[in-house]
Parts: C-alpha cells; structure tokens; sequence
C-alpha cells in the first residue's frame, strides 16, 4: 500500500520542524515507519496524503467524540469565523461553554479557559500552591499531566524521595518540589503525607489513567486519595483532560462519586480546537487574579473559534440522553471482540474500557501502574499497529495510549477492526 506522499512529507517536514512533527508521539518512533501525513476527515474515518482512509481511533488524542467535521461543529466554526476570530475582550461565548460544563461536571463552581491541557495543569498546581502556601505536589508515574516542568518528573531511588528530572532542562529544583508515587498505591500516598505533613500543596490524578495505556483504578482508591488530602489540607486536583465528557457526562468524579477540589479539562470541551481549562471551588478559583493574587492569564484563551467549537461539542452531548450509553455498548463490543482473538491465538493481553475509551496492553498483566504496563511487548505492539495500519485502522502508534471510540463509529466499523485484529494476529 502507497504512502510515498506521506514519506516525501515527512522528509519537508523533518527539514523546517524539530522532528518533523509538532508532539513527538506523531513520529512513529514507538512503533517503527513513517508517520502518515493525513488531509481531511469525516465522521469515523480520516483521508491520508496517498488517499487512503483510515478507520480512526485515536480521534486527535480524545477530543472528537463526535468524530471528525460534525456538522454541528463545522457549522458553530465557520460562523464564529465570520464574526472575528479574536477580541481580547471578554464575549458571551465564553460564559455558555462554562455554564455547560459547570451544570455537567459535579464539583467545578468557576471556571477558567487556557489553550491547552498543559496550561490548564500548570495553572492548577499554581493555584493550589498559592492557596495552601504550601510548595509541594504528589503525582504518578505514568500519570501524564502535560509538558509543565513540574510534571516531568521520574521517581527518585526511595519510594518517599522527591523527585529527579526526567527531561533535560527541568531543574533540580523543580524536581525538590515533585513527589513521584505509584499509581494505585494509596499507602505511598498516606505515607509521603505522614513524612512531610505541612508540605503538600496538591495530590494531582488521572482518575482513569490514560496516558500509559488504559489503567483503572483500584476500587476505594480514589476516596482515599480524597480522605487523605482532605485530613491534610491538601487540594486534590483531577486531571480530566482525557476523560471529561469522555467516560460519561460528569467525567470519572461523576462516575466514582469522589469530588476533587479542582478539575483539569481540555481536548474533548474544545470540540478539536485548542482548549484547556481548570475549575472547582469557587473560594479556591476565586484566589485567581484579578480577584486574588494568583497570576494566570492568556491572549487567545477563551478564543471565539474555540468556544464556539466546545459549545457545539457539550450542547450535543447534553441533549443526547442515551449518547454515552451507546458509546460505552460499541467500546465494549470493541474490547471484549479484540480479547476474544487475541485469546484464539494465545497472544498475551490485559484490556480495560470506560466509556469511550479502551486500552490493549501486550502483558498477560495485571496491570495497576506503571511498572506492570511496562512489562507489554512493545515490539510486538508495533508489528499489529502496523498490520492493522496495512487494513485502514488507524491505532495510537504507542503501546502506551488509550484508544477512543466516537459517535459516528458503527457497530459494522467494530466488526471490520475484530476482523482486521484476527488476520492480524495470525500473521505476527
Ligand atoms: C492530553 C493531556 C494533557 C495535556 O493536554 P495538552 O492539550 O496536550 O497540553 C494533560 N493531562 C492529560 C490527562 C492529558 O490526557
């Protein structure tokens, strides 16, 4: 199958951008090849370069749930265009997306719009620190909150060691600040806050960890990170970029009944343009500046092409009574049809779904952090990409990614990935 065009672009890509590409997992590097170069989508299934279509899901990483060029959200788009793409004053956008999200999500008060998740986490952390004045954060390994400083991070040596950069330019300093503990081990958690009591600004979660494959939580896990920091003064923050209006309505807290302080949101409430946001407690959010001394700012958040976009997005999912339910019936369909061949030909897995989302890791598991995931054959994770790749379905070029299901996916789009994911696996 052709994907010379796609080739000849990576090569003018790789001569003017750092890489070729704009995120790094868009390389391919994980999985081996060339990254195709895609020119249009509609509904479940993307165009590439060489004109071939892919059956998409990866969905731009979660924001399309309602697949690619929705009508409703083409259309919200063109029109905000037309009036002006930017103002630098505030607009009447801004307040229905929140009013949307805050009437959705049960423990977000106020609000406030960045342009990307990263942002929508650094500001969060900011915001915690300034309203408990303390200085340090507990996160995850494997938990990924964005590309902020603080965030990259690697556990130390000692499981209650602060901890060490994980990329060059992140400063030891910012590494003092960062406790890096095991996803799904609230002892860990109990224990830094009984070493360091009046240290610990915020304990920040993917309540569903998405971002090292698909991991779920263990049950009473998330009430215990929620009775911890409450009995310490900390704030939780969850970050649901990924999964707000992605596992349901009200995000995981709704689904777990467990509510954080603050809340992180991003791709899905932008509908597929560049949107983040944090919220929560109206006396915590109201710390923000130009009310309280807490600084965060944008020029293009809240952008009126954005607003525009999320506010079609969330209008579509409030209105729709049985949208995550229908979703949640083809994502099962999904992972329990793949287990199923993947059992037939005695390939090792452990897969998990929630929602719209679904995770496949290449490890007889179980998984519960990050340590068990890494036990996946990644090596053979790129051999099926690139098989079901060959087919025109299109999957995270990574082991470590959740996939994403989206309303314009049919039960006949799942039955062509089962189909495809047999052939596949009897070849490798
Ligand atoms: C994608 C993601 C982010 C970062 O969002 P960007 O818009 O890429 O900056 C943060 N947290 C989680 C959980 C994410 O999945």
């Amino acid at each position: 199958m052709s994907t010379e065009r796609s080739i000849s672009a990576f090569a003018r890509a790789r001569n003017v951008i750092a890489g070729g590409v704009n995120s790094p997992v868009r390389a391919f590097r994980a999985v081996g090849g060339s990254p195709i170069f895609m020119k249009s989508g509609a509904g479940a299934r993307m165009r590439s370069l060489d004109d071939r279509e892919y059956l998409d899901y990866v969905l731009s990483w979660g924001p399309l749930i309602l697949g690619h060029a929705h009508p409703n959200v083409v259309k919200a788009i063109t029109t905000a265009a037309a009036r002006g793409s930017s103002f630098g004053a505030p607009t009447e956008a801004e307040s229905e997306l929140a009013e949307l999200i805050i009437a959705m999500v049960p423990s977000i008060e106020r609000i406030r719009f960045t342009s990307s998740g990263t942002e929508a986490t650094m500001s969060a952390v900011r915001l915690a620190r300034g309203f408990t004045k303390r200085d340090a954060i507990v996160k995850f390994a494997g938990c990924y909150h964005g590309h902020g400083d603080a965030f990259l991070i690697a556990a130390g040596s000692g499981a209650l060691t602060n901890g060490v950069p994980n990329s060059p330019g992140v400063t030891e300093g910012v590494a003092r600040d960062t406790i890096v503990l095991p996803y799904n081990d609230a002892a860990a958690v109990r224990g830094a806050f009984e070493a360091d009591p009046d240290r610990i600004a915020a304990v920040i979660v993917e309540p569903y960890a998405g971002n090292m494959g698909l991991v779920l939580p263990d049950a009473g896990y998330l009430q215990a990170l929620r009775e911890l920091c409450t009995k310490h003064g900390a704030l939780l923050i969850f970050d649901e970029v990924m999964t707000g209006f992605r596992v349901g309505r009200g995000g995981v807290q709704e689904r777990e009944n467990v509510l954080p302080d603050l809340t992180t949101l991003g791709k899905v409430i932008g509908g597929g343009l560049p949107v983040g946001a944090f919220g929560g407690r109206a006396d915590v959010m109201d710390l923000l500046s130009p009310t309280g001394p807490v600084y965060q700012a944008g020029t293009l958040s809240g952008n009126p092409l954005a607003m525009a976009a999320g506010i079609a997005t969330l209008k579509a999912i409030r209105d729709d009574a049985t949208l995550f339910e229908r979703l949640e019936v083809l994502t099962k369909l999904l992972t329990e049809g793949l287990t199923a061949v993947f059992d037939k030909h005695g390939v090792p897995h452990t897969a998990a779904y929630a929602g719209s989302m679904f995770g496949l890791f290449f490890t007889a598991g179980p998984v519960r952090d990050l340590t068990s995931a890494m036990t996946a054959d990644t090596e053979r994770y790129g051999k099926y990409f690139h098989g079901m790749l060959d087919r025109g379905i299109y999957l995270a070029p990574a082991q470590f990614e959740a996939g994403f299901v989206s309303t314009a996916h049919t039960t006949k789009d799942i039955e062509q990935t089962i189909e495809a994911a047999d052939e596949v696996l009897a070849e490798i």
